[in-house]
């Protein structure tokens, strides 16, 4: 593109300095440019930094290192060329729907009938007309938004940032403001000359945007970018559209669930030997979210998409990850791409009772390295069982980049169901659980 951007973050990492004194790192080097005429999503887990981003974008809050330029021109603070639209916001109780909107060009100074040509305009564009008088009691979620949206509008800000503006809404009021908010910029109603979007809903950033970054996480950055030049207006369902659906699918499962490492047997390696950390960990997930995400993919014929999946069992995203990493470390799932399919051993799985399910777990279980070199561990003492801190000790020994709690907490609650570990919660110590083992 030729112009030149009109916002643009280099190299920007945001830090917070928790009140415990410990710092996390929110975002890392982000480079962001916004170009006139282009709308683009930032898409990304929740909790990859993305409201943070928009924030630092708008001047709201100031990043920990790196430069924004408004215009091509440095910039810091509160930035007057941009206006922004959160999920949920404030309306006004005691103000109609027009106070609402007209409040935000009281900084303007703008003559009564200026005002009122302006807030006119908006409320026509995003379909508020007749609501003029309405207060935000009387509204439903849907016109709330308009509202929002409307006040944003009215500014006439050059660059607009939308902060999952869609995602509260019902499926219905927010597909055609998706269509509305596209129309009004396309057809240049507005002095918006570009938008970014935030959202963890790949459909809307294939429908609305020229362009997709995807977000990594820990700390947040951007990770890749996806070019969609499909013409407007977009046809979802349509066979281009839903490559470009793929597209951004494979990107972001990239992202996000790296194959699980294979990792050699360690069964073999002689006693007293320290394992390697190519160990099976398991994510911290419980076993009952698990088995549920079986049946639910189960229920759907045996294989399931990783984006609808979470919508079906209410898990955001990155949780559903971790349960479908889980199921995929005990051989109860595949992945290919974006695709969950259950394996012939899910299957039988779901189709028991909980005998067979614990059963079956047990083997499962027991064949991954780390709970063998625990169980190993245990079984050299006499008593086969250990206090927890020593075992913890250990993991993190074999283990240095992993939460030593939560790996013990994710051995116990396994451990239990699978009937291979128990725990003494009086003596605090692990046992090794030889009931089936003998039987
Ligand atoms: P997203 O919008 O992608 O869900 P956020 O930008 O809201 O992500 O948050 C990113 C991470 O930063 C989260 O782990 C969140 O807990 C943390 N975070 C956000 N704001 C603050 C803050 N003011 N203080 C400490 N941590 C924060
Ligand atoms: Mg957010």
């Amino acid at each position: 593109m030729a112009e030149n951007p009109l916002l643009e973050l280099k190299q920007v990492t945001k830090t917070f300095l928790l009140e415990s004194g410990t710092s996390i790192k929110v975002l890392e080097n982000v480079d962001l440019s916004l170009f006139p005429g282009e709308i683009v999503t930032l898409l990304g887990p929740s909790g990859s930094g993305k409201s943070t981003c928009l924030r630092i974008m708008g001047g709201l809050m100031e990043q920990t290192s790196g430069e924004i330029f408004s215009f091509g021109s440095h910039f810091k603070g509160p930035n007057p060329n941009v206006a922004l639209v959160f999920q949920s916001f404030a309306l006004f109780p005691w103000d109609t729907v027009f106070e609402n909107i007209a409040l935000a060009l009281e900084p303007l100074q703008l003559t009564p009938e200026e005002v009122k040509n302006r807030v006119k305009k908006v409320i026509d564009l995003v379909g508020l007309e007749g609501f003029e008088e309405a207060y935000p009691r009387e509204l439903s979620g849907g016109m709330k938004q308009r509202v929002g949206i409307a006040r944003a509008l009215v500014m006439d800000r050059a660059v607009l940032l939308l902060d999952e503006p869609f995602s509260a809404l019902d499926i219905l009021t927010a597909d055609s403001l998706r269509s509305e908010i596209v129309d009004i910029f396309q057809n240049k109603q507005t002095g918006t000359r570009t938008i970014l979007l935030v959202t963890h809903n790949i459909h809307e950033a294939v429908f609305m945007s020229h362009r997709i970054l995807v977000m990594g996480v820990n700390p947040g950055h951007i990770r890749g970018q996806v070019i969609n030049d499909l013409p407007f207006p977009r046809v979802e369902g349509s066979a281009p559209f839903n490559q470009m659906v793929e597209r951004v699918h494979s990107l972001v499962t990239e992202t996000l669930m790296p194959d699980v490492p294979q990792t050699a047997p360690l069964g073999t390696a002689p006693a007293g030997s320290t394992p390697n950390n190519s160990l099976q960990v398991l994510p911290n997930v419980s076993v009952s979210e698990v088995i549920g995400l079986l049946e639910t993919i189960h229920a759907d014929g045996g294989s399931g998409d990783i984006f609808k999946l979470g919508q079906q069992i209410g898990k955001d995203f990155g949780y559903t990850l971790f349960l479908v990493k889980a199921a995929e470390i005990l051989e109860l799932v595949d992945t290919p791409k974006q695709k969950v399919i259950l394996t012939e051993l899910g299957k039988h799985l779901v189709e028991g009772d909980i005998n067979v399910q614990k059963r079956m777990l047990h083997e499962l279980y027991g064949d991954l390295t780390l709970v063998s070199e625990v169980a190993q561990l245990l079984r050299q003492s006499p008593t086969l069982r250990l206090p927890v801190d020593l075992v913890s000790e250990k993991l993190t020994e074999w283990l240095p980049n992993e939460n030593p709690s939560e790996l013990l907490s994710s051995l116990i609650t396994w451990g239990r169901f699978a009937e291979y570990f128990g725990y003494n919660d009086d003596t605090k110590e692990l046992y090794l659980d030889v009931g089936q083992e003998t039987s």
